[in-house]
């Protein structure tokens, strides 16, 4: 069963160790931001830096695997039709549109999304990581580390699989930030299968 985010919103559920999380960009050009946790000890992350650090690229994509705060592995790329997604930017924010876009009345955007998601999980505002941004597109220069959010590469019907390392609670987005999504907000699908 294909479940739908509407643009601008945010959900959470449990993904069992082994089963396969699809994420499916249904018209291109959306962002996802992904969070997860240890569904035992929601203390236990998922970590940015630990996984650029281990994979020795900025960019994961198939086979790449998606480490905790505690160097666990908690998430592998098992399948990619996009190639491109974003492991540095946290989630958008009241204070992302306000500093960046200059907005006088911001959308709470995905962080404000993930915080209601994750609320009845026990999971607080402060718990929130750098969020793995599924099909977000940024450009990074490689002297000066300057950093461009560009219209994501993914096409309509694109998607992206993960394979669950340990049981996980998991937030998902469909992002509310116009440069993450080339200015026009649209849903994101997932599908949840047990694996073959
Ligand atoms: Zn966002």
């Amino acid at each position: 069963m294909t479940n739908r985010i509407p643009p601008r919103s945010g959900t959470a559920f449990e993904l069992k160790k082994g089963q396969l999380l699809t994420v499916v960009d249904p018209e291109g050009e959306q962002v996802s931001d992904l969070v997860a946790y240890n569904a035992e000890d929601t203390r236990e992350y998922l970590s940015s830096g630990r996984s650029i650090d281990y994979a020795g690229r900025m960019f994961l994509t198939t086979g790449d695997i998606l480490y905790s705060n505690r160097s666990v592995p908690m998430l592998k790329i098992v399948e990619d039709e996009v190639g491109r997604h974003d492991f540095s930017l946290t989630p958008c924010s009241r204070d992302t549109f306000r500093i960046i876009y200059g907005d006088k009345d911001p959308h709470h955007g995905c962080q404000g999304n993930l915080e209601n998601a994750l609320a009845p999980y026990g999971i607080g505002p402060d718990a929130i990581p750098t969020a793995f941004n599924v099909f977000m597109h940024v450009a990074v220069d490689s002297d000066s580390g300057e950093i461009k959010v560009l219209p994501p590469k993914s096409k309509p019907g694109q998607k992206t699989v993960f394979r669950a390392e340990m049981d996980l609670i998991i937030a998902m987005t469909a992002c509310s930030a116009g440069q993450s999504n080339n200015f026009r907000y649209k849903p994101i699908d997932f599908r949840i299968d047990n694996a073959a």
